[in-house]
């Protein structure tokens, strides 16, 4: 692959990469099984090795998992909750038992558990207690949702027997049965309620809630399977019998769980539930192998990402067969269409599938899908399902292949297609009505101006009724009150909520408007730096693509996207309007104030974690006093600030270019400040 196919080709991946984050964490609408994102996922990695200039500072690779909500106090983990690498191939599993070996030698067992399909948390208990419970989040921090774990049934409040350490902390894995999640999924259909893609998205979505009592009334459970502790090597030698222990202070730890002295066994048993798993009544995505002995765990160590003494191994999706009865083409927010195989209803994996993603034209071509086509589905896991191909025997010889669309179904806009993407788009972006609305969607969005008392739905039935046909509107609303009240749904109460929710929003600062506007590209971290380095909408707007480049982090692709936006003479309205109705379009002063200049021209790297000060704390600290945050490791990096459980790999490469690396304490010492 030439340098430039690469470029293009890691541009490309991550923009669809972060799409389909954005659709699962934000608008919790997955449209891409877990298979597909990872197997893209890979290809990114794989790439931005080759090529690490075409890195995006943006690119989803350097996320751990989800990201964090901001309705949860947000808490440190002691441990860092990393993800696994995972993998597909039975012959990714030999590699890595190589590995192991290479490193630890012949002597070891391996830990058999089940991989449960549900949302990670990490419980703190203390003196037998519940203490705390954290999502992941980042895997630096993550979401305290202890009220809500609280009322799950399974989970113990106080601990049984005794033996346990005085302090510790429990990771495990909150679900919900398949049958329980049918039942609230109809119940929620039948009340107009939107319905969840599968149990885990219930789950997770039902750990989020703000009210606890809520929670308490659904049927969550939990299953337990990894103890940390500060003394822990001293109560157990190895990780299998934590498991018995903590089973016996009253944590619910699968039964299908087992030792294995050999890779065949292990295999064995990833068979075995390949086939079995169907009949469980909560969903598993595949098997987690640990190596068992702690002291060969530490031995092991740690990738910057995931932990080298564990490995998932992910199951293929099953198949079925079933009949093509028509396209349709759906609209994103960014115009991007996304054509849907409509199915003839077939069971698989236990539900019944009726629709599947086609991603794109190229797709629809390789396949060459014709009208009625008896076409394979499969599921990658348990999102929307995915056409894998189709049986030609059964193809009616009169069928025509099925066309993609000029014009886009909406608006009837013709289609266009960027150089080097696969994806059509619709270009009106000003009036293409799923276009408008994903925008505004966005821009209310929890990680955007967070307004409270709208909601997606609301935000359609809005543009439909005329109410709001842009993100200026939406401030207009106060005296629209009249008609609000005549609309269904719609009483004094939550029009008061409405109102004061658009009201608070006015108070978010610059990085977050900045952010809502949906400028292609500019993501939260992106936001960020141009308000920090801009200032105010104006300077923005006025600024040139190589000022734009220069600012750190942000390259040529963004500052080009930018300055396109600030072009459009509707966008520069929409600003006017904006900073009438009192949005914050300039920094507030104290996020530029400079404390000192003792770190100025120097350039710093943040690892681990640390005792006094959060990783956000210290950046602001560096920054504060003219030091730079670099994103990672190079030549010209002046410090790097060096906490616990630092990945290795860190540590390694900046020793060998001889980097200086210091403590907090040092860097406290730098800017001469005793805290
Ligand atoms: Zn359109």
């Amino acid at each position: 692959m030439s340098p430039e196919e690469a470029a293009a080709r890691i541009a490309a991946l991550t923009a669809e990469l972060n799409e389909y984050n954005y659709q699962y964490y934000v608008l919790a609408n997955p449209v891409v099984s877990d298979y597909d994102f990872d197997v893209k996922l890979r290809e990114l990695e794989q790439l931005e090795g080759e090529f690490p200039q075409f890195r995006d500072p943006d690119s989803p690779t350097q996320k751990v998992g989800g990201d964090i909500t901001e309705r949860f106090n947000t808490v440190q983990h002691r441990w860092p909750m990393l993800s696994l690498s995972n993998t597909y191939s039975e012959q990714e599993l030999r590699d890595f038992d190589q590995r192991v070996r290479r490193a630890i030698g012949d002597d070891f067992e391996y830990v058999c558990e089940l991989k449960f399909d549900g949302l990670s948390i990490s419980i703190t208990y203390e003196n037998g207690l519940l203490k705390q419970a954290v999502t992941r989040g980042d895997g630096m921090k993550g979401d305290e949702v202890t009220a809500n774990v609280r009322t799950i049934n399974a989970i113990p409040n106080r601990l049984k027997n005794n033996g346990y350490p005085d302090l510790f902390e429990i990771r495990g894995e909150i679900f919900m049965h398949r049958p329980a999640f049918q039942r609230l999924n109809d119940e929620r259909l039948e009340q107009g309620k939107m319905t969840y893609a599968n149990p885990r998205n219930f789950a997770a979505g039902t750990i989020k809630l703000q009210d606890s009592a809520e929670v308490a009334r659904r049927p969550l459970d939990c299953f337990l399977y990894f103890l940390y502790s500060d003394n822990r090597s001293r109560l157990f030698r190895n990780h299998w019998d934590s498991l018995q222990a903590i089973k016996q202070w009253g944590f619910p730890v699968s039964e299908h769980t087992a030792l294995c002295g050999t890779l065949d066994e292990v295999l064995a048993f990833i068979a075995k539930w390949e086939k079995n798993r169907f009949d469980l009544s909560y969903d598993i995505d595949g098997i987690v192998i640990k190596i068992n002995d702690y002291g060969q765990q530490e031995e092991l160590g740690f990738t910057a990402k995931s932990p080298r003494w564990a490995i998932a191994y992910k199951y293929k999706a099953e198949q079925a067969e079933t009949i093509l009865q028509s396209v349709s083409y759906q609209v994103g927010r960014t115009g991007a269409i996304t054509p849907v195989a409509n199915l003839k209803p077939v069971l698989l994996a236990g539900t019944t599938v009726k629709r599947a993603s086609l991603h794109n034209a190229n797709e629809i071509r390789r396949l060459d899908l014709h009208e009625g086509d008896a076409v394979y589905v499969e599921k990658g896991g348990e999102i929307i399902p995915k056409v894998m191909g189709v049986n030609l025997a059964k193809r009616m010889p009169q069928a025509l292949p099925i066309a993609y669309p000029l014009h886009c179904p909406e608006c009837g806009s013709e289609l266009v297609r960027k150089e080097g993407e696969a994806v059509h788009y619709c270009p009106n972006e000003e009036e293409c009505p799923p276009q408008v609305t994903g925008r505004i969607q966005h821009f209310i969005s929890r990680k955007a101006m967070d307004i409270e008392g709208l909601g997606n739905e609301t935000v359609e039935t809005f543009y439909k009724q005329g109410l709001v046909r842009n993100i200026a509107d939406i401030y207009t609303l106060k005296d629209k009150q009249p008609m609000l009240l005549l609309l269904d749904r719609f009483g004094q109460k939550s029009i008061e909520n409405l109102i004061n929710g658009v009201e608070r929003s006015k108070e978010k600062p610059f990085e977050k408007v900045l952010f809502a506007l949906g400028i292609r590209y500019v993501g939260e971290t992106v936001a960020k730096k141009l308000a920090q380095h801009f200032g105010n909408i104006d300077a923005l707007a006025a600024a040139s693509e190589e000022e734009i480049a220069s600012v750190y982090e942000v390259g040529d692709r963004i500052a080009q996207s930018v300055v396109e936006y600030f072009t459009k003479e509707t966008h520069r309205e929409q600003i006017r309007l904006l900073k009438q109705h009192g949005l914050q379009l300039a920094a507030a002063e104290t996020t530029t104030e400079r404390l000192s200049d003792r770190l100025a021209g120097k350039t710093f790297v943040i690892s681990g974690v640390f005792e006094r000060f959060s990783r956000e704390e210290l950046t602001a600290l560096i920054e504060n006093h003219g030091g730079k945050m670099l994103s990672s490791i190079s030549a010209k990096l002046n410090y790097l600030v060096a906490g616990d459980k630092m990945g290795p790999s860190k540590l390694a490469k900046a020793e060998k270019l001889n980097i200086p690396i210091i403590s907090e304490q040092d860097l406290l010492d730098l800017i001469g400040q005793n805290i």
